[in-house]
């Protein structure tokens, strides 16, 4: 534990404990001078007050109607502005990541969920591209094969968990179980339950299933954070049509895209409930507007970044006896020059 944080106790994940702090607030560590994170985190301020626009940590009377895909905070950010803070805020999170490596104590799990063409890929690539591949983890969920669809639908989640010290991303997830599977009832059946199970509480038990998972996840130590990219239906036709018209492109685009895109309002209505019923203050939904992804992407690494930050994280402190290995090493190393 941390100089600091051994003065006032454990730090605590969001939501989980007594030492919960206002979102947003960062506390600069004592024992550094002025970092980059706390430079940082200064010019982040007006972002991390733009994060509350966007966030969901309960789900009462939640209506994804209320959110506009296009949104860019209006007058409070320019885009060049924007695009100088993401720069800044891909090395802060890089930063940040270090720190939760070396404390190995915290581990963060970001999911992302979102129709085809919102910019999945894209906002991981560049959110993580600063960050050392050896702290993180992508895992793209696709279809369940054999040996998965004989298991919960939980337990290929739980084997792609992060580990202490590690940020893991969900590129789809454990909530496909309620929105691609819900949408396609066929999908269900593939998976072999008793009958008994599979009336029309199947979705509200995996919602509450996917609920308490999460927050025995929070209570191990494991900040989750959860993204829908929200795009809209034109701004999807847009990018399809993109797709289809740049050869470099083609391969981005399948015809069971088109396929899903028709099912547009049940995905949505899936997305509505699943959101409903999981957001919670150690488990928060971040709706990101997606139709520009400059915005998207700057959300998300601000969202990381102030989950980090609220964890106070500290590079161990050195005990006596390793300060003494240190010094000894040093010493040896200089007198054979
Ligand atoms: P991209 O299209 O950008 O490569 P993607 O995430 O859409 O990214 P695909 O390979 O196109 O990747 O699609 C993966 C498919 O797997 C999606 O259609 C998704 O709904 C499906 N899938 C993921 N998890 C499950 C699940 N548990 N049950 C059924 N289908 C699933
Ligand atoms: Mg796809």
């Amino acid at each position: 534990m941390g100089k600091h944080a051994s003065k006032r106790g454990k730090a605590q994940p969001p939501g989980t404990g007594e030492d919960e702090r206002p979102h947003g607030k960062h506390r600069k560590s004592r024992d550094e001078t002025p970092s980059m994170i706390d430079t940082l985190h200064l010019s982040l301020k007006r972002v991390h007050k733009l994060l509350d626009a966007y966030r969901v940590e309960h789900g009462k009377g939640f209506r994804l109607k209320h959110y506009d895909p296009g949104d860019t905070a209006g007058r409070i950010l320019g885009k060049p502005d924007a695009n100088a803070l993401l720069a800044e805020g891909v090395h802060v999170l890089a930063d940040l990541q270090e720190k939760l490596y070396a404390q190995d104590r915290w581990a963060m799990l970001c999911v992302f969920q979102a129709m085809d063409a919102a910019g999945k890929d894209g906002t991981i690539k560049h959110v993580m591209s600063g960050v050392n591949p050896q702290g993180v983890r992508v895992t793209s969920f696709k279809a369940p094969g054999p040996e998965e669809l004989a298991h919960d639908f939980l337990w290929r989640t739980e084997r792609a968990l992060p580990p202490r010290g590690h940020i893991g991303i969900f590129n789809r997830s454990h909530y496909e179980e309620v929105l691609v599977v819900r949408v396609h009832p066929d999908l269900l059946e593939r998976q072999h339950l008793p009958p008994e199970l599979t009336g029309k509480h199947v979705w509200r038990n995996r919602l509450d299933s996917i609920a308490a998972f999460e927050t025995h996840l929070a209570h191990q130590g494991t900040v989750v954070l959860k993204f829908f990219l929200n795009v809209s239906k034109e701004e999807q036709r847009r990018r399809f049509l993109a797709r289809l018209d740049e050869p470099g492109k083609h391969w981005k685009f399948s015809a069971s895209d088109l396929a899903e895109r028709a099912f547009w309002d049940d995905y949505q209505s899936a997305y509505e409930e699943a959101i409903a019923a999981t957001a919670s203050p150690h488990a928060p939904w971040f709706v990101v507007p997606a139709d520009n992804k400059w915005f998207t992407r700057l959300v998300v690494v601000a969202a990381m970044i102030e989950a980090l930050a609220r964890l106070d994280l500290t590079l161990p402190p050195l005990t006596p006896e390793q300060e003494g290995a240190l010094a000894a090493a040093r010493a040896a190393l200089a007198a054979e020059g």
